[in-house]
């Protein structure tokens, strides 16, 4: 067993503080990962304070890892001792049912294992990346591309791919359309991928204070959604939007947005469910969708595009001292892009 400091929630209501856990040794076909970044997803907040329901406690959250191999396995050919290495949002899954067959792990039908709040296959707990070290199967472990600096890299893991993998499936390209909703962790990589893919992309934000970094990051254009003429204005005019608000939202109004036979598809995952009326989408064949993160391998094409395309994510990187701080200013949308924890700061002993 290996002790390993981390920060974890013991209740929803209790905030994140030290803690301290065992990593099993590493079997033949595991990597052992000394932690370097964690990025800090609105889904930690969500689970930590049980707002899904079906929280375990403690809870070490964080599923934006990225860090260097410490020791591998017997069995294991895909690392060596060093090498600069991601773990996203699951750390195993059953591997025979179609959906694990075809590389979409996240759509498992046995449930994929999440990296924290969830249990192994031999019944033990799983905890997250806030933590000073990890041991995952090397099946569900990503390479980090060099020109990639790692703090940057960390929130691909879950942000980059639960955009890249919709904008990929609806085909986002020239030609195409795409709005974004809501310009936070999530929002802010749909934009810098969408932008790289070719789209033509707007940002639907609640007001108009973050438009010049959204036309940095490579939208066209922004509105701010606090003002009722985007929604006159704005009508049909999108092939894909993404919904990335972790708060509830008028579907309806957005569906409105769309051209005839466009989509949206919902990533946020507020507490309530949304009401939808029929009329938004019959009246222009339009789709309503939802997508979750990505699988492996698709992951690390999307960490091979992202370094193709010179593409990180915006970060402020913090201690872990500072992360229920990090968690107040994300839910009143004050990050700009993506909280990073750098575990360097976890208490040595
Ligand atoms: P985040 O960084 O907190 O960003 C959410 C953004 O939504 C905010 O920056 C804000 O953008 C907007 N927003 C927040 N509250 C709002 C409200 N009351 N009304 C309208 N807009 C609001 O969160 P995130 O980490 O990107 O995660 C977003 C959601 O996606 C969460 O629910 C998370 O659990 C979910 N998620 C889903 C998947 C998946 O696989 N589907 C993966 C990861 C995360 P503006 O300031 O621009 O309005
Ligand atoms: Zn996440
Ligand atoms: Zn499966």
């Amino acid at each position: 067993m290996n002790k390993t400091k981390a920060y974890a929630a013991q209740s929803a209501s209790q905030p994140l503080a030290p803690f301290e856990l065992n990593r099993r040794d590493p079997r033949e076909n595991d990597v052992q990962i000394e932690i370097q970044f964690c990025g800090v997803c609105h889904s930690d907040i969500h689970q930590a304070r049980n707002e899904w329901g079906g929280s375990t406690f403690p809870m070490v959250p964080g599923h934006e890892i990225v860090g260097v191999v410490k020791s591998v396995g017997s069995q294991v050919k895909k690392f060596k001792l060093g090498d600069r290495v991601g773990v996203g949002c699951f750390v195993d899954s059953c591997r025979v049912c179609t959906s694990c067959m075809e590389g979409l792990e996240q759509y498992c039908t046995d449930g994929m294992i999440g990296t924290y709040n969830s249990t192994e296959n031999d019944g033990s707990p799983t905890y997250g990346g806030y933590s000073s070290q990890i041991v995952v199967d090397a099946k569900y472990v990503l390479h980090i591309p060099e020109s990639i600096p790692m703090d940057a890299a960390a929130p691909l893991l879950c942000a980059g791919i639960t955009t890249y993998s919709p904008l990929m499936h609806w085909k986002a390209g020239p030609g195409k359309k795409v709005a974004v909703i809501g310009l936070g962790g999530l929002g802010h990589m749909a934009v810098k991928i969408a932008h790289a893919m070719g789209a033509e992309v707007t940002v639907l934000s609640q007001s108009l204070k973050k438009e010049s970094d959204g036309k940095r990051l490579g939208a066209d254009h922004f509105f701010a959604t606090s003002d009722p003429s985007t929604f006159t204005k704005l009508a049909g005019t999108f092939d894909l939007i993404l919904n990335s608000v972790s708060a509830s939202v008028d579907v309806n109004a957005y569906l409105n947005l769309l051209k005839r036979d466009g989509s949206m598809v919902l990533l946020g995952v507020p507490d309530k469910p949304a009401e939808v009326g029929a009329f938004g989408l019959i009246g222009g064949r339009r789709s309503l969708a939802g997508s979750l993160i990505g699988g492996i391998k698709e992951t690390q094409e999307m960490l091979d595009f992202c370094a193709k395309h010179g593409i990180a994510s915006d970060i402020e990187l913090i201690p872990i001292q500072k992360i229920n701080e990090a968690y107040e200013r994300m839910i009143k949308g004050d990050v700009r892009y993506r909280f990073v924890i750098d575990l360097k700061s976890l208490p040595l002993g």
